[in-house]
């Protein structure tokens, strides 16, 4: 039977009607899956944990910064303590080398002990007090790397996380695109044509089912008088509102996009 509505009449053929439902439904569950991965891509958490990381590991460079340079500082003292020892040792050697031969000599030699022992006493002194702080410092240091861990295993906890749902979708997606391939094959060419024809037209959605009247794409209730003319399951129709193909509600339909949730 040819139904006329609205002036269109979309085909006759051995299409089962279902198979242009089922099409729409699985590009239907494509694009929802793929903004998905979109919104999943799209985390806050991540982008707070790589801040996060951020200005842990900047703590962390700074802390371990200050320490190197206390290390150094400490390091540059202790080099000139030991100057000053070989010094103080090469005077002493000479103070009792029996070599020296005025009392001024030997004054000037005791002097120079004296004033580098009173140099090298102040010295350790800073020392001490630089180990002090380095000590302080490396707890600082160690702090800021356990944070700075803690900051990296949330990152990566998350980017797992997030890289495990996105599989898990595009393993999903994969699974429809092979059963879109498998529906489109069943689907007389010219349907097919005419299905991407109002896809395209209609923003991405061709096909409807009417339930009670009602569109299911503009939601909008068929007036009467063409209702009436609808009344074939088998066929295809043209809903007079939204000029999608649409197709009479039958509980295949629940069935397949149960199988498309899951
Ligand atoms: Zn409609």
């Amino acid at each position: 039977m040819d139904i006329n509505l609205g002036g269109i009449r979309l085909a006759e053929s051995k299409l089962d009607v279902t198979d242009l439902v089922e099409l729409q439904l699985i590009e239907n569950a494509i694009s929802a899956r793929s903004s998905e991965i979109e919104n999943i891509k799209n985390n806050k958490e991540q982008v707070s944990a790589q801040e996060g990381l951020k200005r842990a590991a900047g703590k962390f460079d700074e802390a371990n910064g200050a320490c190197s340079d206390l290390e150094s500082k400490r390091k540059k003292l202790e080099d000139t303590v030991e100057l000053q020892n070989e010094k103080i040792k090469n005077d002493e050697k000479k103070l009792f080398s029996g070599t020296i031969m005025s009392a001024k000599e030997l004054e000037n030699y005791q002097e120079e002990v004296k004033i580098l022992k009173q140099k090298n006493s102040e010295i350790e002194d800073k020392i001490l007090e630089l180990m002090i702080e380095l000590e302080e410092m490396s707890d600082k240091v160690k702090l800021a790397a356990a944070e700075k861990d803690k900051a990296e295993a949330d990152l990566n906890r998350i980017n797992n996380e997030m890289n495990e749902k996105i599989e898990v979708l595009k393993h999903i997606i994969e699974g429809l695109r092979k059963r879109k391939d498998d529906v489109i094959l069943r689907i007389p060419g010219d349907h097919l044509k005419k299905y991407n024809e109002v896809k395209t037209k209609k923003g991405g959605i061709a096909v409807s089912v009417l339930k009670n009247n009602f569109c299911s794409v503009c939601n909008m209730e068929i007036p009467m008088i063409a209702a009436e003319k609808i009344d074939d399951i088998d066929e295809i129709y043209s809903c007079p509102l939204c000029g999608r193909i649409a197709v009479i509600y039958r509980s295949e339909i629940d069935i397949i996009k149960k199988e498309l949730e899951s």
